[in-house]
C-alpha cells in the first residue's frame, strides 16, 4: 500500500552494481515509486519479465528531483534579472 491508499504495482526491475535485484513499485494513484529488494518469495521469473530499467537508488532519484527543480528555476531567475536589466 502507498501514501495516497492506492495499491503499488511492480512495472521494472534493476540490478544493483552489488549484484542485488530490486523491484520497482508504482503507485497508479499518485505517480509514488518504491523500490523493494526482491524477497525470497518473489516470483523471480515473474520480476525478469518486467522491463529492465538502469541501476538508481532513491536517493539518486530525489538528486535527480532536485537538479531538475533547480534547473526550472534558475531559468525564472534568469528571466527575472533579464526584466530588470
Ligand atoms: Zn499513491
Amino acid at each position: 500500500m502507498s501514501n495516497c491508499g492506492c495499491s503499488m504495482e511492480p512495472v521494472a526491475y534493476f540490478q544493483r552494481p552489488n549484484g542485488e535485484y530490486v523491484i520497482v513499485h508504482h503507485c497508479h494513484g499518485c505517480d509514488f515509486e518504491r523500490f523493494n529488494r526482491i524477497a525470497a518469495d518473489d516470483d523471480f521469473d515473474r520480476v525478469l519479465s518486467l522491463p529492465a530499467q538502469p541501476p538508481r537508488t532513491s536517493r539518486e532519484v530525489k538528486a535527480m528531483q532536485a537538479e531538475n527543480w533547480l534547473a526550472e528555476h534558475l531559468e525564472e531567475w534568469d528571466d527575472d534579472m533579464e526584466e530588470v536589466g
